[in-house]
């Protein structure tokens, strides 16, 4: 950063250069969310192996959590609501005020199912202008009385290298299962820590769910079963996923076998299997996956472990625009209507 020097400002000057350096930071901001807004349409963050915008903002431009998180947020309700822009630009509105606004009409939606309506939000708008965080925070109470049961946001803190501290809010319904837990499982541990309970009962959620825990455990069996067989009995999955080289003959159903599933599951670790071409970054999502042909099976007929991979959602998405040829479908005529025009600084 270039070192200037300031002492020969006045007084009068400085407070004068500083309020410009501010409106223009201000537009600045503005022309960021036009760019993220353009980058989301264009689908850009998804073909660089980055499952949502949020991720895309910290890896890429390495925003902190909470600078992604207003962006977006202010990203979303301009997208609602174009004509708040010129507040923005003024400073009536700032990122954190307008996110704030959002994530209570989020979470409004969220706990009553009801979408606040543009004419609710845009009013609400007025009523935070100008106004400082902890005056928003007692308007946004006061307009969503319904919100204020959440005692306080969950939140992680890292205490040393090994150590996370977690807040969360639990209701007596939780509390009464946490207790029935321990109760049925006192003969092992009669006075479990909250961690010994959450280990206990993730490693007890994970044995069910996990498909690569599924497929050790079958393979485990396979092996049992084949104990004292044949010597050439191919029982070791790892061996099966690096197996690439043979081509398998076409399957018979779009669906796979659970013993390719399996394999599919084992191969990618849980985590979608999009890769950016250009730069071999792939996608860190390990949530709502779903199993994709490469090849459609229309035109392969092939749902062996070569022709399927593990997708985020929002990867499968895109790959079936692109297969459609609407990677620009999304959002197109939003733009359009919205004329979400840059300026120039
Ligand atoms: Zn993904």
């Amino acid at each position: 950063m270039e070192n200037i020097s300031l002492k020969h400002y006045t007084n009068a000057e400085l407070l004068a250069e500083v309020q410009i350096l501010v409106s223009q930071e201000r537009t600045l901001s503005l022309k960021v969310i036009s760019f993220l807004r353009e980058i989301r349409f264009r689908s850009l963050h998804l073909e660089m192996g980055y499952s949502s915008l949020f991720t895309f903002c910290i890896a890429e431009l390495k925003y902190s959590e909470a600078a992604a998180y207003y962006r977006i947020n202010t990203l979303d309700i301009v997208d609602e609501l174009p004509e708040i822009k010129q507040a923005i630009e003024s400073g009536e509105l700032s990122m954190t005020t307008l996110s704030m606004v959002q994530s209570a009409c989020k979470a409004k939606k969220r706990k009553t199912k009801i979408k606040v309506s543009a004419e609710d939000k845009k009013s609400l708008l007025e009523k935070v202008k100008g106004k400082s965080k902890k005056q928003t925070e007692a308007i946004l109470h006061q307009h969503f009385p319904e919100l204020q049961t959440v005692a306080k946001p969950e939140t992680e803190k890292k205490l040393s290298d090994d150590l996370i501290g977690i807040f969360f809010n639990a209701d007596p319904e939780l509390m009464k299962k946490f207790k029935e837990i321990k109760d049925l499982t006192a003969h092992q541990n009669p006075s479990p820590s909250y961690q010994e309970l959450f280990h206990m009962m993730s490693d007890f959620m994970l044995d069910r769910i996990d498909p690569v825990r599924k497929a050790k455990r079958a393979l485990r069996k396979d092996k049992i079963q084949h104990k004292g067989e044949s010597q050439l009995q191919p029982c070791e999955v790892e061996s099966t996923v690096e197996n690439t080289a043979e081509i398998p003959p076409p399957t018979p159903s779009r669906h796979c076998s659970a013993k390719t599933e399996r394999v599919i599951w084992t191969r990618a670790q849980s985590r979608c299997e999009h890769v950016d071409n250009k730069t071999g970054h792939r996608c860190s999502e390990t949530r709502r996956l779903q199993l994709d042909h490469m090849i459609p099976y229309a035109v392969s007929y092939d749902s062996s472990e070569h022709n399927m991979q593990l997708l985020c959602t929002q990867h499968n998405l895109y790959r079936a625009k692109q297969g459609l040829g609407l990677h620009l479908w999304s959002r197109g005529w939003e733009r359009d209507q919205v004329n979400y025009s840059v300026k120039k600084a």
